[in-house]
């Protein structure tokens, strides 16, 4: 006999994943841990018996006794490397049949890794997804997707949820030739999207383009920005929503597991604790950092049946917070730094670039566009000028800079034009490096 198309069960997998978001949504944290330690203890047996990548390599750890949530410790971790050696169907752990979707990581950094979710396990996290936008979107509004299609699911997840929530969706994507940025630029002007979802960088590029051709960007309505895809420090936030007038959301994501970090009612952006165990770890020592300091996110999936993944290093650098939100929910609430390796590091000293991006940009006076790097001379940055004494204002950055990193940089403008050139070439232009500005100077 032939199974019954998933899709027949929609209804009824997402009121089950509803109904259980709202009783979870109620738990006291200590509840929620003793939930999450129920699921921990059934998901690593699972994932050591079912996923061959882990059957085999990790045997020696079957059987490993989790009484506490801290007891995940004693496995090792997996890492981007394990992912690529176990590409394209290592770390599955189900039938081919239950295979609803199958995901490719763009390679950016080296050799792709795969992913691969069951029916229940896209539904269950797209509802967690359609929760959360629904805060911001919904009957009435038009929001243009502007994050890549190609081989991803957080394009579709938010593409779906959206349209769960009421919205209407326009598939614009980034990477087709059909719809280039200046066709998005026309049609967000004839269109007249009330939402639109990408990168910080793309939603700055699509409103420079607007303003150079004459226009008025705010003309075209927008009301809510969903930013996702690339970290970017508040002051640059918060000058991206003051330039389109809009509110912010924010969804994070990674490529493996889809969202990791949904916004909520008050606008923090909490973990998904319901579906996954973190942990936050020095990304030198891999002990355990405190809620409030920064680390790297490792993370231990809890109910994915297609691709369990145990203590995965995400190489995310975050912060989360033990502070409890108003909106009362049990899971914590996170802000994201980068990645562990955008640092800059000279003279033994490390700085992250998000932080270094906060205190040049929320220099009075500082546009939009910044670059840094260090050569031979040291730090350099370079930044957008504003006012009209570009040498008071790198002056003013320079002394901001050395008073936060006790690192005296060289600071000089930034030519607009370069940098538009250099971004345009980029596949993820968040971070915008010296060699960037270089190879197109
Ligand atoms: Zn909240």
């Amino acid at each position: 006999m032939t199974a019954a198309p998933p899709y027949l069960r929609y209804e009824e997998i997402r009121r089950s994943a509803l109904a259980d978001l709202d009783a979870y949504e109620k738990l006291t944290r200590d509840q929620a841990a003793r939930l999450r330690l129920g699921r921990l203890r059934d998901h690593v047996a699972y994932a050591l018996s079912a996923s061959p990548y882990y059957s085999e390599r990790w045997s020696a750890h079957r059987g490993t006794v989790i009484d506490h949530l801290d007891d995940i410790r004693k496995l090792p971790f997996t890492t981007k490397r394990d992912l690529r050696e176990a590409y394209p169907f290592g770390l599955v752990a189900v039938d081919r049949r239950e295979i609803v979707r199958y995901g490719e990581s763009t390679g950016t950094t080296g050799s792709p890794t795969s992913s691969v979710i069951t029916y229940e396990d896209w539904i269950r996290g797209n509802v967690a997804v359609e929760r959360s936008v629904g805060h911001v979107f919904g009957p009435g509004d038009l929001v243009f997707v502007a994050i890549p299609y190609e081989l991803a699911f957080a394009s579709y997840d938010l593409d779906r949820a959206l349209e769960q929530a009421g919205a209407g969706v326009v598939a614009v994507g980034t990477l087709s030739r059909v719809c280039p940025f200046e066709r998005m630029v026309e049609m967000m002007w004839r269109v007249g999207p009330t939402g639109l979802v990408c990168t910080p960088s793309r939603a700055l590029r699509l409103y420079d383009m607007l303003a150079d051709s004459g226009r008025d960007p705010a003309e075209v309505g927008l009301r809510t920005f969903l930013y996702v895809g690339e970290t970017c420090s508040p002051a640059k936030l918060a000058k991206i929503a003051d330039l389109w007038g809009v509110r912010l959301s924010n969804a994070y994501g990674s490529t493996e597991t889809n969202s990791l970090g949904l916004v909520c009612a008050a606008g923090s952006l909490h973990l998904t604790e319901d579906r996954h165990l973190f942990e936050v770890l020095d990304p030198e020592t891999a002990e355990p950092v405190p809620d409030g300091t920064a680390g790297e996110l490792v993370l231990t999936t809890l109910v994915s049946r297609a691709m369990p993944l145990l203590r995965y290093r995400t190489g995310d650098y975050v912060t989360v917070s033990g502070e409890p939100c108003v909106c009362g929910s049990p899971n914590r609430v996170l802000a994201h730094h980068g990645r562990v390796g955008e640092q800059l590091v000279h003279g033994g000293r490390r700085i992250n670039k998000l932080a270094l991006e906060e205190v040049v940009l929320s220099t009075e006076g500082t546009g939009l566009y910044w670059a840094a790097g260090i050569t031979d001379d040291g730090l350099v940055v370079k930044v957008e000028t504003e006012n009209g004494d570009p040498g008071g204002l790198c002056a003013a950055v320079t002394r901001r800079v050395e008073d936060a990193f006790g690192l005296r940089p060289a600071v000089s403008p930034i030519d607009r034009a370069q940098v538009r050139r250099a971004m345009d070439r980029m596949l993820k232009p968040g971070s915008l490096g010296l060699d960037d500005l270089a190879a197109v100077s």
